[in-house]
């Protein structure tokens, strides 16, 4: 639990809030997290050293690259069908897509991109990186093809609802500040992320292909408080300057399978970022890179550390695969 310390100064976010709250009562903490990061995303690009967080893509190639090489695989054993179409969800810089579409592309796949993306700060972006892409707001608005889809760190960002003891969590002002209307044993659950989860297993379904989805989180929906906010590579209090730092909870993938699963998808395991990156063969790739690049060895090294250690994001961030019916499952889940 974050208590809701003061920073001084009102954004013009938290001015809104406020107004509203005055004029219709509580807003929840699903509204809340919906608003903050609407507006977070919207106004600024906040990947990298001097921006809140960086992310597997920003930190080296081989991630997109294992990420394409995956696709690639399940595309030329479902056949290479022409039609099928690279998809990502929430791509920020474009960098995986990126690296991604390089490997898709040596291999003979010539389909569309379409990047669903929200952020006209963030597609300007993903236009420089991915040229000739198409952008849509929402899902519901992808074409009916075969999908070769990647989310990474996409679902954390939808809003979550928490519950304690079966009443919807708020947000309230009091003494002139932000603050919850009740505390104890919070129960999280996200209508946005199984939405999503289930709009996919439903086009995998009608028309085929595979999604796989990175995001930190647990592989079992279990009770407590995930909700948190960063901001310049540090926790900060999550009522605290709501749109100027990224809130985020623990991706429950337990309850993404459900969702997906009941839409029509088959859903592989969810196991973890270290373990997937592993069985892709991340170190057979860095050695190939450092290999024709001696000089960026110890960088390659050091890289493959921070995406597979288990001290760092290797069993923090999962992974989970969805596949169409006649589409064969991903690699790196056995
Ligand atoms: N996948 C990227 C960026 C992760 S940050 C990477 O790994 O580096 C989250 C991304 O999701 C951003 O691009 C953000 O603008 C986008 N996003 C957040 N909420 C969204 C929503 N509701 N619909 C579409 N995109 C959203």
């Amino acid at each position: 639990m974050s208590p809701p310390v003061k920073g001084g100064v009102v954004t013009p976010l938290e001015r809104a809030l406020r107004e509203q709250i005055r004029s219709e009562g509580p807003i929840t903490v699903e509204a809340y997290m919906e608003a903050c990061n609407a507006y977070y995303y919207a106004t600024r690009d906040p990947l990298g050293r001097d921006g809140d967080f960086t992310t597997a893509p920003e930190i080296s190639q081989m991630f997109g690259e294992l990420v394409g090489a995956c696709l690639a695989d399940c595309w030329k054993r479902a056949g290479a069908p022409a039609e099928a179409i690279y998809v990502e969800l929430g791509p920020g810089r474009g960098t995986l897509a990126a690296d991604a579409l390089r490997v898709l592309r040596a291999a003979g796949f010539d389909g569309a991109v379409h990047l669903v993306e929200t952020s006209p700060v963030l597609r300007q972006a993903q236009a420089e990186a991915v040229p000739g892409a198409t952008w849509h707001v929402s899902l519901a608005d992808l074409p009916a093809a075969p999908l070769l889809l990647v989310a990474n760190e996409f679902f954390d960002a939808l809003p979550i609802r928490q519950e304690i003891e079966g009443a919807e969590r708020c947000v309230i002002e009091t003494e002139g500040e932000l603050a919850f209307d009740r505390e104890g044993k919070i129960v999280e659950t996200s209508p946005a992320r199984e939405a999503a989860a289930a709009a996919i297993g439903t086009c995998l379904d009608h028309c085929g292909g595979v999604a796989v989805f990175f995001d930190y989180g647990h592989d079992r929906s279990a009770p407590g408080d995930t909700l948190q906010a960063v901001r310049g590579h540090e926790y900060a209090a999550v009522l605290a300057n709501p749109g100027e730092q990224d809130l985020t909870s623990h991706v429950d993938f337990e309850a993404l399978a459900d969702a997906a699963a009941d839409a029509g998808a088959l859903v592989t395991p969810t196991v973890t970022q270290g373990h997937w990156l592993n069985q892709l063969g991340i170190g057979a790739r860095a050695a190939a890179l450092a290999g024709k690049n001696p000089e960026r060895a110890e960088d390659l090294a050091s890289a493959v550390y921070r995406l597979t250690a288990r001290a760092e994001m290797g069993d923090l961030f999962k992974v989970m695969a969805l596949h169409g019916p006649n589409w064969p499952q991903p690699a790196g889940f056995e």
